[in-house]
């Protein structure tokens, strides 16, 4: 029976990375019909907040990927590492006791000069074991005095540590590599190494999926797992996601945390998906997957060992596929979801007519992201841009002042004979053909005609059609603005 967790430490807001993790262990959990834990580590007091800690449940929550048992169950207790202080207690103990561990009575003073030591003689920093030939009898005694003392593994000597990473194959370290390193700083106060090894046991986690980061603490978390006695589960590394540049994805290039994405107005479907693909993807290279198909599809042995480039173009595209999907299925919805956007940006007195302008085929794949549907709204609300003239009398077209002043008044009288209620796509048709209509009449070129035109609709060097414009500006609008246009020509 697969059981997974995601463990993060809450440290900082819901990170890109820990999302990423979190949905690799949620797919694979619900893939393979099995259980996914999510569990807090917060051995680390001074770093943990609780504020972090509901920025990374409630995001996990609204994301769908929690998984089954954890923190955000009502009910569910010891799946934060600050409530399991006796069993790591216990299990320290157990290790004192059959000298697996020892305690370490070394000032800080003495492992500083044996790290200057080694450094200038240019040896790897190591503990030096001075405390390991102890007593172990003695030290107990020491400690029960009151003497400060923090506890060490002891590493058995010359030991191939191997484990078979279920993405990276038959991974290798050496005893030689590692030294006696601390695992609690007392008895009651277990470092991160040993907590991870006994929530893991206790919680019969069968696969550790999680970033290629902590590589460098499996073999340290094999070593505990067996000085306990226990079966440990099989490793799963993921690659790091890499900035554009292949450095380390780190804050200064990209937003890192998730808030930042969904405030930009990335849907979280979206980002999921996107997410999804940043280090695995299915031999036909799909770009577009539901959560369900997600679920059926996603193996392990299919995520990449080398890093995962963090492509903001992609996440872009595919949330506007999102989007434009999201439109077609359900409008109304959709404009529930954009409200907060819009809002206070764009007169939303009238969401009839805000939800015909964003189901427009002229508008479709026009938006990428939420925050940007105001901007792509705008030219059909409230005052216009101003604009110079050379824009209307565009020499690429040539056209001329004098042209203007037959063009836009045409342009006008052509509309006022058109009826339509703003909003009504109906007529769109009718609107262009007659605008159109005004290139043979005045023997005029297209451009000549069709382009001031727009621009007097809309203030703008680029924007959506001419008969697009009229639809949804309305009638009066339609006349004010190119009366505007004209006072720009006399
Ligand atoms: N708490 C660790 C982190 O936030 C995760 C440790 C693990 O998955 O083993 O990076």
């Amino acid at each position: 029976m697969v059981r997974v967790r995601i463990a993060p430490s809450p440290t900082g807001l819901l990170h890109i990375g820990t999302v990423r993790t979190a949905l690799y262990n949620y797919l694979f959990a619900k893939h393979e019909g099995g259980t996914m834990i999510l569990r807090i580590e917060d051995t680390d007091k001074e770093r943990s907040t609780k504020e972090y800690e509901k920025d990374i449940i409630d995001g996990l929550v609204k994301l769908g990927i929690a998984g089954d048992e954890g923190v955000h169950i009502p009910g569910d207790k010891g799946y934060r590492q600050s409530e399991r202080t006796e069993a790591y207690t216990s299990d320290l103990k157990k290790l004192l006791e059959e000298d697996k561990a020892y305690y370490c009575f070394c000032s800080k003073e003495r492992l500083e000069k044996m790290r200057e030591d080694q450094t200038a003689k240019k040896l790897p920093p190591r503990y030096d074991g001075c405390c390991a030939g102890l007593d172990p009898a003695e030290s107990r005694k020491k400690v029960d005095g009151g003497e400060k003392a923090v506890i060490r593994l002891r590493i058995p000597q010359d030991k191939e540590i191997k484990f078979d990473d279920v993405i990276r194959g038959e991974t290798v370290f050496h005893s030689r590599e590692l030294d006696d390193f601390v695992i609690a700083r007392a008895i009651d106060d277990p470092l991160y190494n040993l907590t991870v090894v006994s929530d893991d046991h206790d919680m019969k986690i069968t696969h550790v999926i999680r970033g290629e980061d902590h590589i460098s603490n499996t073999p340290k978390q094999i070593l505990i797992f067996e000085a306990l006695g226990w079966d440990y589960p099989k490793y799963a590394h993921l690659p790091l996601i890499l900035n554009e540049d292949k450095s380390k994805l780190s804050k200064r290039k990209n937003k890192v945390s998730i808030d930042d994405y969904l405030n930009e107005g990335y849907l979280p479907e979206a980002l999921l998906n996107f997410l999804a693909l940043l280090g695995w993807n299915t031999p036909d290279e799909q770009e577009i997957f539901s959560m369900e198909e997600l679920i059926e599809k996603f193996t392990l042995d299919r995520v990449h060992k080398g890093g995962a480039v963090f492509d903001i173009k992609k996440l872009d595209w595919i949330n506007g596929e999102y989007v434009k999907k999201a439109i077609k299925d359900d409008v109304d919805g959709f404009y529930e979801t954009v409200l907060p956007f819009i809002d206070g940006k764009i007169p939303t007195d009238d969401p009839d007519l805000i939800k015909k302008i964003l189901s427009d085929p002229d508008f479709e794949g026009r938006f990428k992201k939420l925050s940007e549907i105001p901007e792509e709204l705008a030219p059909l609300f409230g005052e216009m841009p101003d604009y110079p003239l050379e824009l209307l009398a565009r020499e690429k077209f040539q056209i001329t002042p004098e042209m203007l002043k037959t063009v836009l008044p045409k342009a006008k009288e052509v509309l006022g004979a058109v009826d339509w209620e703003r909003g009504d796509s109906s007529k769109s048709q009718e609107i262009s053909d007659k605008l159109v209509g005004i290139v043979g009449e005045l023997g005029l070129k297209n451009g000549q005609v069709l382009w001031p035109i727009r621009v007097a609709l809309s203030g703008l060097e680029r924007s959506p059609n001419f008969a697009t414009l009229a639809v949804y500006l309305g009638k009066e609008e339609c006349a004010r603005r190119l009366d505007i246009a004209l006072e720009k020509v006399v």
